[in-house]
């Protein structure tokens, strides 16, 4: 893959749900290798419906996604098969969910939830496995005596970093994240947006990443889209959209008159 080449490209990308109502429409954008690009927008503006078309959960009405695959190059996303496409979601390709229950096995230990996607992508070796858990429960800021604990006894800043890890052990190139620090107490959205932040820097990873809280796209996007009734009204570099928003919907987001 050349250097130049995007990773995903979007091409006028359009979600109509039954009844004619829009989820998004004609969204067009290139994410490159080791790019974080912020979506923005209030509840409802078509941030999830988009998000859910890139990560291939849902078809677009129209329009078309490509991914840049390991062996074929950029590649529309519908067009694979069905056990290739589950083959990226394994291993290119990681889902933060904004609720640590749609990522997790809560019933299933911590080592066990990392060690599970390891698996997936060949790992055999039990040992091995579990030493590279550790060192993921580690990176995460887990204590090394709860790989044996389950999920569901972990507060929920834990399980979403727990989280965080099991999809970062398979090495995916590309995240996408709904909402991250969605659910969790001020507090503890600060230490997983600084988490965050450390993690996608020092592995170069190029994200997609939903939220309505600027403070995590001004902490972790390179450029910003914000999304106003399903349409992109206005995108750039992350710090220039938020220090001189030209769309006057982005000043109202920017000056939080817009409770979102
Ligand atoms: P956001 O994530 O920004 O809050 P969504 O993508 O969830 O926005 O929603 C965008 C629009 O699509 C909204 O008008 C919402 O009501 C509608 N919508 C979302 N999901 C569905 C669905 N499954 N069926 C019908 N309409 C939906
Ligand atoms: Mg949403």
């Amino acid at each position: 893959m050349g250097v130049s080449e995007p990773l995903l490209t979007a091409d006028g990308v359009t979600k109509l749900y039954p009844g004619g109502r829009v989820g998004c429409r004609d969204v067009s954008f290139n994410l490159y290798p080791g790019e974080v690009l912020g979506i923005v927008g209030e509840s409802g503006s078509g941030k999830s419906t988009l998000l859910n078309c890139l990560s291939a959960k849902m078809e677009p009405t129209a329009g078309s996604i490509s991914f840049n695959t390991r062996t074929s190059g950029l590649t529309d996303i519908f067009q694979l098969s069905e056990p290739e496409r589950r083959l990226l979601m394994r291993t290119d390709w990681g889902i933060v969910h904004q609720n640590p229950r749609d990522g997790l096995r809560m019933g299933v230990s911590a080592g066990g939830n990392v060690g599970e996607r390891l698996m997936a992508i060949g790992a055999r070796h039990y040992g091995n496995i579990r030493q590279e858990a550790l060192d993921w429960l580690t990176r995460v800021e887990i204590a090394e005596d709860r790989i044996d604990d389950r999920p569901r006894d972990f507060s929920g800043g834990m399980q979403q970093r727990l989280q965080i890890a099991r999809i970062l052990v398979s090495n995916p190139r590309l995240v996408f994240m709904d909402e991250p620090t969605g659910g969790l107490d001020v507090s503890v959205q600060a230490r997983l947006l600084d988490l965050l932040r450390g993690l996608v820097r020092s592995l170069g990873l190029a994200a997609v990443v939903v939220t309505h809280d600027l403070a995590v796209v001004r902490l972790l996007a390179d450029r910003l889209m914000v999304m106003k009734d399903g349409e992109v009204v206005e995108s750039g570099l992350t710090d220039q959209v938020l220090d001189d928003p030209h769309h006057p919907y982005t000043q109202l987001l920017v000056s939080a008159v817009l409770q979102v």
